[in-house]
């Protein structure tokens, strides 16, 4: 199945290795046309359930580069790292939590009680791993000419720091009261050891990200609440129950600012992996922002007159991840009368393209009026035109890029002015007046 994405994915212009003709950068990747259609879809319908429908979250874009002191006070540049080994024999290298009972030789590393001489390399079985050497998972580079440490900056791993830094600026701008969110998309940079499996872990990502600030005695109460509705925003885009699950970060496996943590994981073809995850982080952050930068972060209740640093629950998913499993969800084969159809059953919502327009035939008569549809439909939804070869191949070449709706214009449109919408799924047909086209593929094209 990986393979077919994979496959589909280049042929059809979704994603592409990042500079291909050098021979690739490694483990990044470039959306083309219709990815970047589907990929800002997901974005946008995450936007949509976070910020537009709801009254309690705002918005925010903050910059990737930040003060240095940010990933000191974050934690950063102290534990976000990886134990490495490698194996003396073979070659290869690994992050200890890859080998056999990877999560107990964590514990034990953190314990300081890490021991593998009795450890076989997965690779080649033998018995010659090295002791565990830290790795910061965090891209370093300087800003300005001069390469010393007081010019160092980083990329951020995380948005979620832009978020605590201006805590204080959008709480106290857009006037909000506690309990209140705050929402980012933006790109976040991993110098990760072991990346792979296509887009599921790149060096180069897009995170979604979500912070609450509550009351510290409202936290477990609104980590439940976000582990469901986040749990509901993948299902109501298509991803069917079975293929998603909850799995409850162990104590020993939390991250440095996590109180509780969960994964909404799903059934990757290489695995039930994480694709997001709620943290309770308590006031770790903002505590720690107050302590580094010198500046209050506390907030003033007027209602119960406690003074308290806000905690937080966090909802952080990634776009590219999402993106992944979106298309492995959607993506169907079925036999029919030439073979296989290949369908990608993507929400409408998440189709790069919604409507296609296609006259029946390319012919100098048909053209003018399938022009004509087309650019009245276009204004509405985001549309394609296709008039090369059979209108067989093109519902099939529609099918596999998950366009939910065909319209055709055929030699009788030309007299009684009416179209043909085909669906994806059903390949039902249904003719309909011109003058109510929009309307009707409106109806059929719910959240878009
Ligand atoms: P993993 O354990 O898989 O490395 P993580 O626990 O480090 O992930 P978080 O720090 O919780 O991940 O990041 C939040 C989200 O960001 C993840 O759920 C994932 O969707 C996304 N993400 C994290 N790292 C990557 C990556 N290297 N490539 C693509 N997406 C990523």
């Amino acid at each position: 199945m990986a393979d077919k994405i994979l496959s589909l994915a280049k042929r059809r212009g979704f994603v592409f290795p990042s500079s291909e003709i050098y021979g690739g950068a490694g483990s990044t990747w470039d959306f083309g046309p219709l990815g970047v259609e589907l990929k800002n879809n997901v974005k946008r319908a995450w936007w949509r359930s976070m910020v537009q429908l709801r009254d309690d979250i705002v918005g925010l874009d903050a910059a990737i580069l930040m003060h240095p002191r940010v990933w000191e006070a974050s934690g950063h540049v102290e534990n976000f790292i990886d134990p490495l080994v490698d194996c003396r024999s073979c070659k290869h290298r690994f992050r200890i939590d890859e080998l056999p009972d990877g999560e107990r030789l964590i514990d034990a590393w953190r314990a300081g009680s890490v021991d593998l001489s009795s450890i076989a390399c997965p690779r080649c079985g033998q018995k010659q791993l090295t002791v565990p050497r830290k790795f910061n998972l965090m891209f370093k580079t300087h800003v300005g000419p001069v390469e010393d440490s007081a010019s160092v900056a980083w990329l951020r791993p995380e948005t979620a720091q832009g978020i605590y830094v201006d805590f204080e600026n959008v709480q106290q701008s857009a006037r909000r009261k506690i309990p209140f969110g705050i929402a980012q998309i933006g790109k976040a940079f991993r110098n990760e050891i072991t990346p792979g499996n296509f887009l599921y872990r790149s060096l180069e990502f897009e995170q979604m990200e979500m912070q609450y600030f509550v009351r510290p005695d409202d936290a477990a109460a609104r980590f439940e609440e976000w582990k469901a509705e986040r749990m509901r925003w993948y299902v109501s885009l298509g991803i069917p129950e079975a293929k998603l699950r909850f799995r409850e970060h162990a104590g020993g496996e939390l991250a440095h600012y996590a109180k509780a943590a969960v994964d909404i994981e799903f059934a990757y073809p290489f695995g039930w992996k994480e694709l997001e995850g709620i943290h309770n982080r308590s006031d770790w952050d903002l505590r720690r922002h107050s302590e580094y930068s010198g500046k209050d972060l506390s907030y003033f209740e007027e209602a119960t007159k406690d003074k308290f640093i806000p905690h937080v629950v966090e909802t952080s998913g990634g776009a590219d991840r999402g993106t992944y499993a979106f298309l492995l969800a959607a993506y169907d084969e079925e036999p029919d009368k030439e073979g296989i159809r290949t369908v990608l059953r993507l929400h409408p919502a998440l189709a790069p393209h919604k409507v296609a327009v296609l006259p029946l035939s390319k012919n100098e008569k048909l053209t003018p009026l399938a022009r004509e549809v087309w650019a009245s439909v276009r204004g509405h939804v985001m549309t394609t035109y296709d008039e090369t070869q059979a209108i067989g191949r093109r519902y099939r070449r529609q099918d596999e890029v998950g366009t939910p709706l065909c319209v055709t214009v055929d030699f009788d449109s030309l007299e009684d002015r009416a179209v043909t919408i085909r669906e994806r799924d059903s390949m039902a047909q249904v003719r309909v007046p011109i003058a109510e086209l929009t309307e009707r593929l409106r109806e059929r094209l719910p959240g878009c």
